[in-house]
C-alpha cells in the first residue's frame, strides 16, 4: 500500500463474502453467517488509511456512507426481530471528534457515533448479539469498545492535558506532552472445569437470579499469565486445584473492555469450597442433572453470545470430556435466525 499518509487510493474489498442486502433507503443490513471469531472479520478496520484525516473524512460525505447510532448504554436499533442491524445514512456535517470510522464492509464505509437512538426498537449486544450476523456483531462490538472509550477516558492519562481524537477514532493525542492513547482491553479467562467423573463445574454468583449459572471466570491481574490467573481464581473461588489446562477460543467481549479467552481444564481436586464474596454456591453438575434442570427452569444457562454458553454446550455434546482431548475443541457456531 507505500506510505498511508499520502496514498488516496480506496484499499481493495474486505474479505466478507457475505451478500450485502439493500431492504429500502437508509437501512441496510448484511446478512450472513455467525462464526466463533476464528475467522478473519468481515469488517475490514483499514488500519492504514485511516491514518490520513482527508480520507477518513472523505469516507464520510460518500454515498454510501453508514453510521451506526449507539447510546451510552450501548444500545442500538434493530428490526422488529432483533436480528438485523439498523444503519442510517450520516446527515450531519462531518466532527472526527464525534464520529468514528468503524471500517469498510464489502468496501461500504461504517461509522459510529454516540448519540440518543430513537428508532424502535433498540437492544444491547448481550440481548441480540446471537441473533446478528458476525460482521454486524463485529461492527456492534467496536461502536460499544470506542464509544465507551471516548466517554471515560476523554483527557490525557500521563497530565491530564485535553486531548484530540485521531486517526478516525482509534487515537487520542495529547497537544500538552504529546502522549498517545488508544482503547484499552482487559484480558479475562473462562474455564470449563471437568473432573474425573466427566461432571462440570457451575457457580451461582451472589446478586444473579435465581438458577442462574457459569463457569468460573476472572480478570487477569497485573504481571500474571493466562495460566496463573486460571489457577488462581479457581482455587481462590472454589478451593479446587486443576492440571491440564487448555485454550478453546476467545471472544471480545466490551462490557466494557474485556476480551474473554476460554479454556478447558481437569480437576485434580473436587472438594469445593465456595469464596462467599463473590459466590452464593458452586457445585459438580453431570450431563444429565443439567439437561433436566435447565428443561425444568431451575437452572439458567449463559446467553448464547457468550463464549461461557459455547464451552457448557461443547461439553454437554461431548467435546469437551475428561481426560480432555488432545485435539482442539470445536466450538458450535453461534446459531442464525432464518432471515
Ligand atoms: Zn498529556
Amino acid at each position: 500500500m507505500g506510505n498511508a499518509r499520502d496514498d488516496d487510493t480506496m484499499p481493495g474489498p474486505c474479505p466478507y463474502r457475505g451478500p450485502l442486502d439493500r431492504p429500502g433507503p437508509g437501512v441496510v443490513s448484511y446478512p450472513g453467517h455467525v462464526k466463533n471469531w476464528v475467522e478473519q472479520s468481515g469488517l475490514d478496520r483499514v488500519e492504514d488509511h485511516r491514518r490520513n484525516d482527508a480520507w477518513v473524512a472523505r469516507l464520510w460525505e460518500r454515498e454510501d456512507a453508514l453510521l451506526l447510532k449507539m447510546d451510552s448504554e450501548g444500545r442500538f436499533s434493530t428490526d422488529p426481530s432483533g436480528s438485523e442491524l439498523r444503519l442510517v445514512r450520516p446527515h450531519v456535517e462531518f466532527n472526527p471528534q464525534l464520529h468514528y470510522l468503524l471500517g469498510l464492509v464489502e468496501g461500504q464505509p461504517v461509522f459510529a457515533a454516540e448519540t440518543l437512538v430513537d428508532d424502535s426498537p433498540v437492544h444491547t449486544a448481550r440481548e441480540v448479539g446471537a441473533r446478528l450476523s458476525a460482521v454486524e456483531r463485529d461492527l456492534v462490538f467496536m461502536a460499544r469498545a470506542l464509544t465507551n472509550w471516548h466517554r471515560l477516558e476523554p483527557r490525557c492519562p500521563s497530565c491530564g492535558g485535553e486531548t484530540e481524537v485521531l486517526r478516525g477514532g482509534v487515537l487520542r493525542h495529547c497537544a500538552q506532552c504529546g502522549r498517545d492513547s488508544w482503547p484499552r482491553t482487559d484480558p479475562a479467562v473462562i474455564v470449563a472445569v471437568v473432573n474425573p467423573n466427566d461432571d462440570i463445574l457451575l457457580a451461582h454468583q451472589r446478586g444473579w437470579a435465581a438458577g442462574r449459572v457459569s463457569l468460573i471466570a476472572g480478570f487477569v491481574e497485573a504481571g500474571e499469565s493466562l495460566e496463573q490467573a486460571i489457577h488462581r481464581e479457581i482455587l481462590e473461588e472454589t478451593d479446587i486445584e486443576v492440571a491440564q489446562v487448555r485454550y478453546v477460543g476467545s471472544q471480545p467481549w466490551p462490557f466494557p473492555r474485556s476480551l474473554m479467552m476460554g479454556f478447558t481444564a481437569r480437576a485434580v481436586t473436587t472438594d469445593i469450597t465456595a469464596d462467599d464474596h463473590e459466590l452464593a454456591w458452586v457445585q459438580w453438575y453431570s450431563r444429565d442433572r443439567v439437561r433436566a434442570e435447565a428443561a425444568a427452569g431451575r437452572l439458567v444457562l449463559p446467553g448464547k453470545a457468550s463464549l461461557a454458553h459455547r464451552l457448557i454446550k461443547a461439553w454437554l455434546d461431548g467435546r469437551i470430556t475428561c481426560p480432555l482431548p488432545v485435539r482442539p475443541v470445536p466450538l458450535e457456531t453461534v446459531p442464525v435466525q432464518p432471515r
